[in-house]
């Protein structure tokens, strides 16, 4: 049912109303209240509180326009039981004559403390003709997100029609929940949750309600992850109904390429390489995530997967989300797989006009392994045979920027092989609904000889003690991160700060160099500066978090984190992870600027108590929520109009079973809940 079909909606309105991505009647119900007022009961004014939103009703005693800076129409309300003040900064002249000495007033608004006692500012307001004569509300009344010009009554009288509309029948919404599911969780039917989320009895628990955790919201945070869940497991399962090349073992590239690392493989990287050769053996597309902590050695493996592409013909992409980090993955392939004859194309938003054309022309003619950031799933980039692609930090790019880049491919109705590596360690809950329906591999392992990373939380008033730290540190031959973080600053901002720490430290600490990187810098000048210190020309490196993935310098053992508060678990366990990476001994100081929060006394501590990155992983979800822990608020990759990871993760296990049983059972069922909660899913696939 079209929203123009709803009384008093015209073109006009329904083109803003779907701005909101609102274009049906049936949408309209999924547009949920952020809160709620209680306009069902008149307080007296006299118990009246700061800070509440209240009802109330009056006469006026007292109404003038004071002229101060700017005027304003002051009135007085009185209803026996005490007096509160009007305010209104905006009024039009009749306003004056509506509002005047003697006229009875309901108004609805925020009770604050004013020059004169209480006070409400803008209240919302009726003038009635005599104390009883309008009706109460009987529900309480819903506020909903809106957008400029859009004002709540326009969303209740909509709503109110779309809920006639439900409850009449003329609007049907088909059950979608299983009904074994329904009865288990004690949901009620999809009619009656609506109704109840958008109009609740005076008597509703609103504390719930607000949090989004009433069962009349859960049923439809689970509707959602179910459908997210759908939504993935069929894209998953489309492709893997493609046809991939098979690539077999060819020639002696590969033990080549092993006998010349300084170092031997893991079990652990043993068991997943397998993994992966066994994937890419198929003439099915692999769809394999390969998950291992920070420092696990997740790179070795993906050049493994690469040469057995290069070895069948196939080209391979490898993106990484930062420059820093693809810049870094284009010199480790570069020093591992040149002198077997292979030299990458690179491929940045930096890399413009000649350089640009010459290197499309090289993925275009074939080039074997082809690295860059997300430049790679842009317009313009056509591959020749793209037989393999290579996602790290996977999180960080939507699933459409994935299939973008699969739809390069140049290899007719053969579809590329797809590796997918995160160090974020995921709760496995997450994963289920991340990933559903790919492989997962787990570098479950580190590299021998690490020493886990000794953690201290100090105050910045000890800072003098810190620096004196990075001095001995220094003067035994060891190097040092110095970071500097802000947070919701602008780059510039940011690098100014860590250019101020960087003098400072400098005069500081005479006999030490001091490097300093940054986001704004050139890459040729970032280059220049992590060539330096993996060389060991620099001591100690001032950095924003720029250098939070990827960086790789193991003979830095000290890493200093300057308020450390403001990070958040995550961050702070990737930023760790580039220290403890050669056989020294690794410690990171937590420096925070006091007072330490509740949330970021309980961050600090289980830094120091843990280096795994499941339990920080988990912590974190608890703490803060899994957008965060993804880092998908930026990406939109998980994205959900109701569902919260964090609030509903007691929702996340029945997911999978549930959407396993639907797919079996109930495969158009599954669609509509597709299409309910995420639209045209299919547009993902691109086949
Ligand atoms: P991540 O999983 O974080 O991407 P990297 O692939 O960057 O980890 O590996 C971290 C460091 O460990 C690199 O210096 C790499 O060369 C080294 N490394 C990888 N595998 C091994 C191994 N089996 N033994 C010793 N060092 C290893
Ligand atoms: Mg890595």
């Amino acid at each position: 049912m079209l929203l123009t079909d709803l009384h008093g909606v015209g073109p006009k309105l329904a083109e803003k109303i779907k701005a909101l991505g609102i274009s049906q009647v049936e949408d309209l119900l999924f547009h949920l209240p952020n809160r709620y007022e209680d306009r069902t009961r008149i307080h007296p004014i006299g118990t009246c509180r700061p800070g509440q939103r209240v009802l109330i009703e009056g006469r006026v005693e007292h109404a003038a326009i004071v002229r101060a800076r700017r005027s304003m129409l002051v009135v007085v309300l009185s209803d026996g039981t005490g007096r509160i003040t009007l305010r209104f900064f905006h009024f039009h002249a009749y306003q004056k004559q509506q509002l005047g000495k003697g006229s009875l007033l309901r108004c609805f608004g925020e009770v604050r403390v004013g020059f004169q006692g209480l006070e409400m500012v803008h209240p919302s307001y009726n003038r009635l003709s005599s104390y009883d004569e309008a009706p109460i509300a009987d529900r309480l009344t819903p506020v909903y997100p809106t957008t400029e010009g859009l004002g709540q009554s326009t969303w209740i009288k909509l709503t109110d029609q779309a809920l006639a509309l439900l409850r009449s029948g003329e609007l049907a919404l088909q059950e979608l929940l299983p009904k074994a599911l329904l009865r288990q969780l004690k949901f009620a039917s999809l009619t009656d949750a609506l109704d109840y989320i958008h109009r609740p009895p005076p008597d509703a628990d609103v504390t719930a309600l607000t949090l989004r955790n009433h069962p009349a919201q859960k049923r439809l945070a689970m509707e959602e992850l179910l459908a997210h869940n759908l939504s993935m497991q069929k894209l998953h399962r489309l492709q893997r109904e493609q046809q991939a090349p098979g690539m077999s073992s060819h020639g002696d590239a590969e033990s080549i390429f092993l006998q010349g690392l300084p170092f031997e493989l893991t079990a652990a990287q043993n068991r997943v390489v397998a993994e992966i050769h066994a994937d890419l053996g198929s003439s099915k597309p692999m769809l394999r995530l390969v998950h291992g902590d920070v420092g696990s050695g997740k790179t070795v493996v993906a050049a493994l997967a690469a040469l057995r592409a290069a070895s069948n013909g196939h080209q391979t992409a490898i993106t990484a989300p930062t420059e820093l980090l693809a810049e870094q993955h284009l010199r480790v392939f570069s020093a591992w797989l040149k002198p077997l004859g292979l030299e990458p194309v690179w491929l940045s938003g930096k890399v413009t006009g000649k350089k640009r054309s010459a290197a499309l022309e090289r993925i275009g003619n074939g080039a074997k392994l082809v690295i860059g950031t997300h430049a790679l799933m842009q317009a313009g980039v056509q591959f020749r045979q793209l037989g393999l692609v290579i996602v790290d930090e996977q999180h960080r790019f939507g699933v459409h920027q994935r299939m973008d880049l699969l739809n390069k491919g140049g290899t007719g109705n053969q579809q590329a092989h797809q590796l997918i590596m995160t160090a974020t360690p995921i709760p496995r809950t997450l994963a289920m609904t991340a990933y559903a329906g790919m492989d997962i591999s787990v570098i479950d392992e580190l590299p021998p000889g690490r020493k886990s990373v000794r953690t201290v939380v100090m105050s910045n008033q000890r800072r003098p003690e810190i620096v004196q730290r990075v001095a001995t540190a220094c003067a035994n031959g060891q190097q040092a991160y110095w970071v500097c973080t802000l947070i919701e600053e602008t780059d510039t901002i940011e690098a100014k700060a860590a250019e101020e720490v960087a003098e400072n430290l400098r005069n500081e600490l005479h006999n030490i160099k001091v490097g300093l990187i940054h986001g704004r810098m050139k890459s040729a000048d970032k280059q220049q500066v992590m060539d330096a210190f993996k060389a060991g020309r620099i001591n100690l490196l001032v950095a924003t978090t720029v250098i939070e993935v990827g960086v790789d310098v193991p003979n830095a053992s000290l890493m200093i984190i300057e308020n450390a508060e403001r990070l958040g678990l995550a961050q702070l366990h990737q930023l760790r992870g580039r220290v403890g990476r050669g056989s020294n001994q690794s410690s990171c100081v937590l420096m925070y600027n006091p007072p330490l929060g509740d949330l970021a006394r309980q961050r600090m501590e289980i830094m120091r108590e843990t280096t795994d990155g499941f339990r920080i992983a988990e912590k974190d979800l608890e703490l803060r929520g899994p957008g965060d822990v993804l880092g998908t608020r930026q990406t939109g990759m998980l994205q959900f109009r109701i569902a919260d990871l964090a609030r509903d993760a007691d929702l996340l296990r029945l997911v999978p079973p549930a959407a396993d049983a639907l797919l079996e059972s109930a495969p158009l069922q599954a669609d509509r809940l597709i299409q309910r909660w995420i639209g045209d899913a299919s547009r993902f696939a691109g086949v």
